[in-house]
């Protein structure tokens, strides 16, 4: 059993018919106790060290569409945001940049937008990147001031011929195309924390914190198409400078139709290193299911990047049957379906 593959069924009006998040929950635990070698309780199964083996999906979901599907908790916003896009007949590419937008302007884990923690020199530095199924992609990386950086590369996308601009010369073309930039600043919550790691100055990123959140996101629209996107803040307290893989086309984010699309979240230069959702979408090309092709790809993430234990990678993946796959080095990486939150199965538990 696959527990990424039902995706909620939707109503008449588009909405899931129920929550299911608990049962869902209730449903991984189980399959990890029973997959996690030595574990003999669902409550066991969360203490061991073990890696964890799922059965492979054998039965497609059936074709369902629109889908939206994005990364961590925040992915629940995001998605309302994109739904009300796809529900209204909107394209995929609409739809995620609505999605990223919701969580740049309103982000609570300081990991997004304007809002976020800074780095190590108490700028806050974005990245963001798009992609179309048919190869169509614009990235912004070092990117200071500007509200919504996935609008910007949207506009990289669409009115340059490039796909990636950085730091002030993507500032300079924001400004040029009518989008205000702003002077650096921080929230008092950024600079309190900021302030408090100056203290000790010691860079440490840990699993799952909330010093690293990518909203990523995809979406199938009704017509069949597929886009990605993802904007970020990278690591709180990085060097200045620092850009990781959510910007860089083929690491953070991939798509090509006809095969599906991947996006990732996570210790950057991990993804960086091996072009992590590439590797997804050319597994899927390959044959592999989503939920295989997320499987593979983290699995060589980790041979890549040595011992696992100090890094998280969640990684997601779409097919153009509306087929998806979660996977995550680490217990922890929380995922939103349509309007549910899952838990990602793992390699390690
Ligand atoms: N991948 C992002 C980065 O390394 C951070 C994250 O996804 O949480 O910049």
């Amino acid at each position: 059993m696959d527990p990424t593959a039902d995706i909620p069924p939707l109503s008449a009006d588009g909405a899931p018919e129920t929550n299911r998040r608990s049962a869902c929950g209730a449903i991984l635990a189980a399959i990890l106790a029973t997959a996690a070698s030595g574990c003999r309780t669902a409550a066991t199964a969360s203490r061991c060290t073990e890696p964890v083996t799922l059965e492979k999906s054998t039965t497609p979901t059936p074709r369902r569409r629109p889908i939206a599907l994005s990364t961590w908790d925040h992915g629940l916003p995001a998605n309302r945001a994109a739904l009300g896009v796809l529900h209204a007949d909107g394209s995929a590419l609409d739809a995620v940049e609505t999605g990223c937008r919701v969580v740049e302007l309103e982000c609570p884990d300081m990991t997004v937008g304007l809002g976020s923690r800074p780095d190590r020199d108490g700028r806050v530095t974005l990245d963001a990147a798009i992609m179309t199924g048919d190869g169509r992609a614009g990235c912004v990386a070092f990117v200071q001031g500007v509200a919504h950086p996935v609008s910007l590369a949207r506009l990289v996308m669409e009115r340059t011929p490039h796909v990636l601009l950085v730091g002030a010369g993507a500032e300079q073309f924001a400004r040029e195309s009518g989008i205000s930039v702003t002077a650096p600043t921080l929230t008092r919550a950024a600079e309190a924390e900021w302030r408090a790691w100056l203290a000790e100055r010691r860079y440490q990123p840990t699993i799952n914190i909330e010093n690293h959140d990518t909203i990523s996101m995809l979406a199938l629209d009704a017509a069949g198409n597929m886009a990605a996107a993802s904007t970020t803040s990278g690591l709180a307290f990085k060097m200045h400078g620092r850009v990781g893989d959510s910007p860089i086309i083929g690491a953070g984010i991939f798509v090509d139709a006809p095969i599906g699309g991947a996006i990732c979240t996570g210790l950057g230069e991990t993804v960086l290193r091996t072009l992590g959702a590439h590797l997804a979408v050319e597994a899927m090309r390959a044959g592999a299911t989503p939920q295989e092709a997320c499987e593979r790809a983290i699995d060589r993430i980790i041979e890549k990047n040595g011992d696992p234990s100090g890094y998280q990678v969640g990684m997601l993946a779409l097919d153009f049957e509306g087929r998806i796959g979660a996977y995550a080095v680490q217990r922890g990486f929380t995922f939103a379906i349509q309007e549910e939150l899952r838990d990602a199965p793992s390699r390690f538990s």
